[in-house]
């Protein structure tokens, strides 16, 4: 019975209890809209130019979107592991992946004894490495292993917030397969699931599939971008071909192999890049000797991809795209909570809301403070929770409370029982 009540009161936060507070004014180096808002919303603070850390209400909008991916990719099996940022030189050599020439975003450091550290930017040399303990026989493949991990990369520039961290948590999926047939099969899938994720945390309407470059394995790989007036890519999009591209990769080539004649009409979008899917082929696999027997004793190089999703950079385009002069509009899927309750007075009535709501499951922040009317409601149109509840001596006499959605511009009264139904819908 304890624990019972235990779990339903810990889908609510009272707002008292939280430390943060919103802002008048984001730091005045701060450029990009997403960062802006979210840090005087109180989700994120700004520790320097590119370096965020998560605050509650940033941290719950994090592990929603972890959660969508991960629920999407175990359906296609793949392993959920997490490897370490610190890494050798050994095992980046082999790839040619260590020189800074080579890589110009690395961050460095070293032991006490001098031996050289990076701090990963990528992890494609890493899981090979690891998989050479693991894969021996044609039974063993094909593997898809993934992480939620954080990546540093010493970015030339960081001006668009969360959406170009130098140091963010990225999801990197690689699939060790066969050959090239077994990979393409996954990569097919994969294309499916990324529209999955992109759909669930709301971003599907604005998000393409885009044609880019392909690297040695393939003449072409795919982004998936979503259009946004804050994005540094420009992608190219024909809606009746249902076909985009990548403006660096236009040519009329990657254009005839689609069917698409040099004369189509395509327009401009800037956009941003908010996952990839790629073609590895055996370059990993050659460079740190992963091999398989196959069925007739041969030793075959593994067949590789790689599949990554910037989980800070999601969040950011999601700001970008559903906010307005007031304040961030979350997506229900990925808001920290589902309900904000705000109280005018009337403490006792709000709290019996607020505790018959955790009941029933529902995620409510409530603004029990002692503040104006005022800053209640600006707070909660900054911060962004999709429903709002508000309970007054004025609401009570009409009826019940007044329920109005984060993006509309009217409220109406419900009664308890009203609300309570509409949220179990
Ligand atoms: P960009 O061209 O924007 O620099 P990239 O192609 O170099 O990105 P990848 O190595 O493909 O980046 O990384 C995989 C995914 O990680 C990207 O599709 C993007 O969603 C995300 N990502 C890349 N760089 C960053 C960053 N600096 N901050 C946050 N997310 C990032
Ligand atoms: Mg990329």
């Amino acid at each position: 019975m304890k624990t019972n009540n235990k779990k339903r009161l810990s889908n609510g936060l009272r707002q008292s209890k939280l430390f943060t507070k919103t802002l008048k004014n984001a730091p005045s180096d701060e450029v990009s809209k997403n960062a802006q808002l979210l840090i005087r919303a109180g989700y994120v603070y700004k520790e320097m130019a590119g370096v965020y850390s998560f605050l509650p209400l940033g941290l719950r909008v994090i592990e929603k979107i972890k959660n969508i991916i991960r629920e999407e990719l175990n359906t296609v099996g793949a392993n959920e592991l997490k490897m370490t940022a610190l890494q050798k030189k050994e095992v980046w050599e082999p790839s040619n992946r260590w020189d800074d020439e080579v890589v110009d975003d690395w961050f460095k450091t070293k032991l006490k004894n001098g031996t050289k550290l990076g701090l990963a930017f990528t992890h494609e040399e890493a899981l090979t490495n690891i998989m050479t303990n693991f894969v021996s026989s044609y039974r063993d493949l094909p593997i898809y292993a993934y992480q939620f991990q954080t990546k540093f990369r010493n970015e030339l520039r960081a001006k668009s917030g969360i959406m170009r961290g130098r140091e963010f948590v990225m999801k990197d999926l690689y699939d060790f397969s066969l050959d090239k047939e077994q990979h393409d099969d996954f990569y097919e899938k994969m294309k499916i699931v990324y529209k999955h994720i992109f759909d669930r945390v709301g971003l599907g309407s604005q998000t393409y599939l885009t044609i880019s470059s392909g690297g040695s394995f393939s003449k072409y790989s795919y982004e998936f971008q979503t259009v946004t007036d804050a994005g540094e890519d420009i992608i190219l999009v024909n809606k009746e071909k249902n076909i985009s591209i990548n403006k660096d990769d236009f040519n009329n080539e990657v254009l005839a192999d689609f069917g698409v004649d040099k004369d189509t009409i395509f327009k401009e979008y800037k956009s941003v890049e908010v996952g990839d899917i790629y073609n590895l082929g055996d370059k990993f696999s050659k460079a740190l000797n992963l091999t398989y027997k196959n069925e007739k004793g041969e030793e075959q190089l593994v067949y590789m991809g790689s599949y990554g999703i910037g989980i800070p950079r999601l969040m950011g385009v999601i700001v970008e795209v559903f906010s307005d002069n007031k304040g961030i509009i979350w997506p229900e899927s990925v808001a920290p909570f589902q309900i904000h309750l705000i109280n005018i007075g009337e403490d006792k009535k709000a709290e019996e809301i607020y505790e018959k709501l955790l009941e029933k499951g529902i995620e409510v922040l409530w603004d029990d403070r002692d503040k104006r009317p005022g800053e209640k409601l600006a707070d909660a149109d900054l911060i962004g929770i999709p429903h709002r509840i508000v309970v007054s001596a004025r609401s009570w006499e009409n009826g019940g409370i007044e329920y109005k959605k984060r993006d509309e511009e009217e409220s109406r009264i419900l009664s308890i029982e009203e609300l309570i139904e509409f949220f179990k819908k």
